[in-house]
């Protein structure tokens, strides 16, 4: 009989895990598809459908290296659906006298499992899942003592600590850091962005199975075509299609927009990552090496853009939650608490960035960071939407969506609900941002030129009237003046006007 259970949670699929150096018959390893995972939060079906395939697919390669696994399906009928429940059980039949796990990156299981070690008649051993860069506290450790959390400082210290990129000990290739300016194209067709890498999956049994269970869920999908990479394997192939067809454009057009493609240059590695088949570094040293063997072809500017985003904002986030939960959850700088408009939940709106962002995001149960962050991020940020109602929305649509890294990138980098922790200022903007870095405005029913009137574009009056109504509160912080400066050599007829084309917009939200 086996003596250690160790748990293994749907994103803890680790292949390199040294639990995993040698096999050992005194350990049963457990992974368990239940209700308390599936039903937080209203998931996208993609996501549900890409969790267990991928869970599945460890648990049965991990067998067959030889790996003792129990795991149970969400249909079991064993299965009681939640960790307090199953786990004690488990240890019962099984006749366990150790029971170990790895740190879970999200507050609400680190808490549930510190509680249930609590009451558990047995030793309780908890590892690190060896997946990050730093550990849980290094981020509020660096800052100690900082009122502001500069992800650039972090960054670069990331960059010396893994030797990225780095021509010396202190010096980056290239003379410089960041190249974040030259990473602001529109893209007009001017290079072809090759069609994504996809992978046909039959998974009417999966589909099948939530409906019998009565698992609620939101998205599309169409279930003899699953396209996610779901596996270490996949996810490798994903890696390399990724630096070689993709990366040589990927900073240029990281900012862009357009109606006709839903991916771009961006890799679709979020899922495989935060569910932890690859590493972030292994990801960051693939990229750079193949960089570094092809100067002639990709800028450095592509590839700084890239690394930029894994061991820069991912890693920093993952900080910034562990320093900031449980009380991140709660912030509401600016007291929003309107709904969420329907359309959310339809993309059934005239206002055809918010329209194309969401449809794509109900089909793909993706959409790239621009559209998270400058539309439907700055949309519900000017309209005055509850956080609660943000995150809840980005946390169930998004295939990659885990809350250590939602949660901040929503409530923090896009909602400013943390009132400044994460970004120095609120990321929003007028139409004129929106047609400068996409196709949408050239198609919309909207006037992206006019503040008020008929067919005025609903961001051009509530951009202003979010500054108004937040002057107290914004008006010092010195990378805003400008905004104030504008606002205060308006017409004082045309302010006004916009102000009430912006109170109308906000009382009838659900009908733009
Ligand atoms: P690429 O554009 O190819 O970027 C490469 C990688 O960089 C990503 O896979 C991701 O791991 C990392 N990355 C890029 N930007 C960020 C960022 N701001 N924070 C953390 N990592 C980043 N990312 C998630 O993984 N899960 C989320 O739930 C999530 N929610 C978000 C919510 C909002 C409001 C915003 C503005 C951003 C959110 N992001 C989230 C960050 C980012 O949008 C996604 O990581 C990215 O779109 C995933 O697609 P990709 O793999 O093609 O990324
Ligand atoms: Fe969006 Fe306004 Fe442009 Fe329409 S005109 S696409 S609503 S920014």
């Amino acid at each position: 009989m086996p003596k250690t259970l160790r748990l293994i949670l749907g994103d803890q699929l680790n292949h390199n895990h040294s639990w995993f150096n040698k096999t050992d018959d005194d350990v049963l390893y457990l992974m368990m598809e239940m209700k308390q995972e599936t039903g937080y939060v209203k998931h996208h079906i993609q996501k549900v459908i890409a969790f267990f395939l991928a869970m599945r697919k460890f648990a049965e390669e991990k067998q067959t290296e030889g790996h003792r696994f129990v795991y149970w399906k969400l249909d079991e009928k064993e299965n009681e659906q939640s960790l307090e429940k199953n786990i004690p059980k488990l240890i019962e039949q099984n006749d366990i006298d150790q029971f170990e796990y790895q740190l879970p990156d999200e507050y609400r299981l680190d808490q549930q499992l510190l509680q249930l070690s609590e009451d558990l008649p047995i030793p309780t051993k908890a590892y690190g899942t060896e997946h990050f860069l730093t550990e849980r506290d290094f981020v509020a450790k660096f800052f100690k003592g900082k009122k502001t959390y500069l992800m650039e400082s972090f960054y670069r210290q990331m960059r010396k600590d893994y030797d990225v990129l780095m021509e010396s000990d202190k010096k980056p290739v290239g003379e410089k850091w960041n190249f974040d300016a030259s990473n602001r194209n529109k893209y007009k067709g001017e290079v072809s962005i090759p069609a994504e890498l996809t992978f046909k999956k039959d998974v009417s049994e999966i589909v099948n199975l939530l409906e019998k269970m009565e698992v609620e869920t939101i998205g599309n999908i169409d279930s003899e075509n699953f396209e996610w990479a779901t596996s270490r394997r996949e996810g490798l192939q994903v890696l390399d299609y990724f630096k070689k067809e993709l990366l040589p454009h990927f900073g240029d057009y990281q900012d862009a927009m357009t109606e006709s493609e839903a991916y771009l240059f961006h890799s679709r590695l979020s899922f495989l990552m935060n569910s932890k088949l690859l590493s972030p570094l292994e990801v960051v040293k693939a990229c750079e090496e193949y960089w570094e063997a092809n100067q002639d072809k990709i800028a450095l500017s592509q590839i700084e853009g890239f690394i930029r985003q894994i061991i820069g904002w991912r890693e920093y986030m993952r900080g910034i939650y562990w320093a900031k939960m449980p009380e991140f959850a709660e912030m509401n700088f600016f007291n929003h608490t309107r709904k969420l408009p329907e359309f959310y939940w339809t993309g059934k709106t005239k206002m055809n960035c918010l329209s194309d962002s969401i449809t794509k995001s109900l089909d793909n149960s993706y959409a790239h960071h621009i559209q998270r962050l400058m539309i439907t991020g700055n949309f519900a940020l000017l309209a005055g939407i509850n956080p609660d109602e943000v995150d809840a929305w980005y946390l169930g649509i998004y295939i990659d969506a885990i809350e250590w890294v939602e949660i901040t990138n929503t409530r923090g980098m896009s909602q400013f609900a943390d009132g400044g922790i994460v970004g120095t200022k609120p990321y929003v903007s007028s139409a004129n941002y929106i047609h400068k870095m996409s196709s949408y405005c050239s198609n919309c029913s909207y006037d992206k030129k006019k503040r008020h009137g008929e067919n005025a574009c609903p961001f051009n009056s509530l951009y202003w009237h979010f500054y108004e109504r937040n002057r107290e509160k914004l008006e010092k912080n010195p990378r805003i003046g400008m905004a104030y400066r504008t606002l205060d050599k308006m017409d004082k007829d045309e302010l006004s006007k916009m102000l009430n084309q912006a109170e109308s917009y906000l009382s009838e939200l659900d009908s733009l």
